[in-house]
């Protein structure tokens, strides 16, 4: 009985691993064809000074909605992407949008931002990504000191020297690198220093649960980084209390619903406005 029970669980392991893949072949197909069908857009989510509220930039996230099955979370196909190498053409995509947009509202006279547009690993891996982004700049006249990328910690040590080179490239022409999700990799100070990083964003998952070891940590990361000059940002600001200590603690800029959840573009015209 033991033994029938346990096949059972087994059978239903492998029926859902294989629907799993199904799901991840299926996304694959229909991610080739987003682009084309004009199923991406651009969300733009609000980075503000967290004492005055004021806008300072904004994070541009990428949202794909499909004819038939609607909404599909980052979290869900940009992992497809850098599966089956389509993220260089969408993270292309995007750079390119946010560059356009980013232009055409400095040029109706809204207050000018830098935009932060999410870097998966594999662009930053890419040969001559540095000359790509460069030229796309170029192709929209917008000022590289507008357009800021997010990496994570999880570069390879086997492609850290492009990476390196790539990133400095970046920096001599004045384009700002933030490390996304930090806390959450394996990055020492030096790494950072390597890198030529600008700025930290401390993970989501930090400031949802402000108590105890997480308290200490939070501190210690925003400490740090006055003391190395970075400049932080913390992510998924949801309440009054989360706000207060990060004041207390000496953090300058955030984002999170508390603020503004990511708008699509007309609503976050309505927010440059009023902000
Ligand atoms: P991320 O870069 O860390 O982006 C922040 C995520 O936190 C976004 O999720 C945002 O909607 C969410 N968020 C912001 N404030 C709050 C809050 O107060 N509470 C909660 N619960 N969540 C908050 P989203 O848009 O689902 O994106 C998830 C991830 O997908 C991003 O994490 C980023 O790693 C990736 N991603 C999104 N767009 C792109 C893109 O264009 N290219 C690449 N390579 N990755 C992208
Ligand atoms: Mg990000
Ligand atoms: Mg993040
Ligand atoms: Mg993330």
């Amino acid at each position: 009985q033991a033994k029938k029970e346990k096949e059972k669980k087994v059978i239903r392991f492998i029926r859902s691993m294989k629907e799993d893949l199904d799901e991840q072949f299926k996304l694959s197909t229909h991610l080739r064809k987003a682009i084309e069908k004009d199923e991406l857009s651009v969300y733009y989510q609000p980075i503000v000074n967290i004492n005055t509220g004021e806008l300072i930039s904004a994070e541009a996230l990428l949202r794909w909605k499909h004819s038939m099955y609607g909404n599909i979370p980052p979290s869900k196909f940009i992992p497809i992407a850098e599966a089956n190498g389509l993220i260089k053409e969408i993270g292309d995509w995007v750079l390119i949008q946010v560059c356009k947009q980013n232009k055409k509202w400095q040029e109706e006279g809204y207050k000018k931002i830098p935009i932060a547009v999410n870097i998966s690993v594999k662009q930053l891996e890419e040969e001559n990504f540095a000359d790509k982004v460069l030229g796309i700049l170029k192709n929209e006249q917008l000022d590289p000191e507008y357009i800021e990328l997010e990496i994570t910690e999880s570069i390879s040590m086997s492609n850290l020297d492009r990476v390196i080179e790539t990133l400095q490239r970046f920096r001599e022409n004045n384009i700002k690198i933030s490390m996304d999700d930090f806390g959450t990799g394996y990055s020492s100070l030096g790494k950072l220093k390597k890198l030529a990083i600008n700025k930290l964003k401390i993970d989501r998952s930090f400031i949802n649960d402000l108590n105890g070891q997480e308290t200490e940590l939070v501190t210690a990361i925003i400490a740090m980084a006055n003391s190395l000059g970075l400049n932080i940002i913390a992510e998924g600001i949801e309440t009054n209390e989360q706000l207060n200590f990060l004041q207390n603690k000496n953090c300058l800029f955030g984002q999170g619903y508390l603020f503004s959840r990511p708008l699509e573009k007309v609503s976050f015209e309505t927010f440059m406005k009023n902000g």
